[in-house]
């Protein structure tokens, strides 16, 4: 049932310092509101619990794609449509084109931002593990200035972050990966579209004939947050790519996540799943396959 609309209140600050100064005065009170694709869902079914928010769309400094120093720097505003169009991304960072390519639909894609998936903090949300098989760093702005937390670091629990009342998130910032690394990413969910992940699998490996470099590894929809998978990284960064090393990576990656049953998956099937896109992505790294 739609929530009682008049007990809400949606105000545009006219600038960002006007907006942080709203957040560190009245602490909890004030809400950011981006592309509201998570916030009118949770409107329309009655459950937005919190009451006042502010617009961020029109913020200049919220916005935009910009590369500089072997980094690329995409502002929290940036909408899936404008992460699909862009010509940097798409050369270095492949696997977020393909995560906002499943993300939604058209509307979701031009309205969605990067910085609502990740503030969302859904354990569920898809270019999170892409963010953190890149390595991503999140910058959080509030009035007493800027700070930037590795993004491996960002979500505590489920639903929980590290970000403070008082800060919004301003970026995201993405090293670019080594030339020649490869990337991996894959959305298991019911449809090819409009599907929320029952498995979400994203790697980027570094690789020298048949011995890997470094690996990352990162799942959605199988834990309580979006997971970097250190200890499968730890058996597979360094070693010679070989049937042994699928069966140990796939075996350690079983331990490492803590998928549950929900309405959309058991947790069985989300542990085969994992393992059959480690076992895809490592053979796909060596040419003949291992
Ligand atoms: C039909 C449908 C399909 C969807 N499909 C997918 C999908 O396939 N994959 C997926 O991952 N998601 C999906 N979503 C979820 C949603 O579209 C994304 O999470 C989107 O990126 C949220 O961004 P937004 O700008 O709309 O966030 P909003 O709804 O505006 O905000 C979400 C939360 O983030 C906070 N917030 C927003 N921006 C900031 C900021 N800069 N700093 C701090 N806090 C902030 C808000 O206060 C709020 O708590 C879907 C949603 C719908 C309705």
């Amino acid at each position: 049932m739609r929530a009682y609309l008049p007990a809400y209140e949606l105000i545009v600050p006219r600038t960002l310092d006007e907006a942080l100064a709203l957040l560190r005065n009245e602490p909890g009170v004030w809400r950011p509101f981006a592309g509201g694709t998570d916030l009118m869902v949770l409107l329309e079914a009655g459950k937005l619990e919190h009451r006042k928010f502010f617009s961020i769309r029109h913020f200049a400094e919220l916005c935009g794609i910009d590369e500089s120093d072997g980094r690329v720097r995409i502002g929290a505003l940036t909408s899936y449509t404008d992460v699909r169009r862009s010509e940097v991304l798409g050369r270095h960072f492949p696997m977020l084109g393909q995560a906002a390519r499943e993300t939604g639909g058209i509307a979701i894609q031009n309205r969605g931002t990067v910085g609502g998936n990740i503030a969302n903090a859904s354990p569920a949300a898809d270019t999170p593990p892409a963010l953190l098989a890149y390595g991503a760093e999140v910058e959080l702005v509030s009035a007493a200035g800027t700070r930037r937390v590795p993004y491996a670091e960002f979500h505590t629990g489920y639903k929980r972050t590290v970000m403070r009342t008082d800060e919004l998130i301003a970026a995201v910032l993405l090293p670019r990966p080594s030339e020649g690394a490869r990337h991996f990413y894959r959305k298991v969910g019911t449809r090819r579209a409009q599907a929320i992940s029952k498995v979400c699998f994203a790697a980027l490996a570094e690789v020298a004939g048949d011995a890997l470099g470094t690996v990352r590894v990162a799942l959605g929809s199988v834990a309580p947050i979006v997971l970097r998978c250190h200890k499968t990284e730890g058996v597979l960064s360094g070693q010679r790519l070989d049937a042994g090393l699928l069966k140990s990576a796939a075996a350690e990656l079983a331990r490492e996540i803590t998928p549950i049953d929900d309405v959309r998956s058991t947790a069985r099937y989300r542990t085969r799943v994992a393992q059959n896109l480690m076992v895809e992505f490592l053979s796909g790294l060596s040419g003949e396959g291992v």
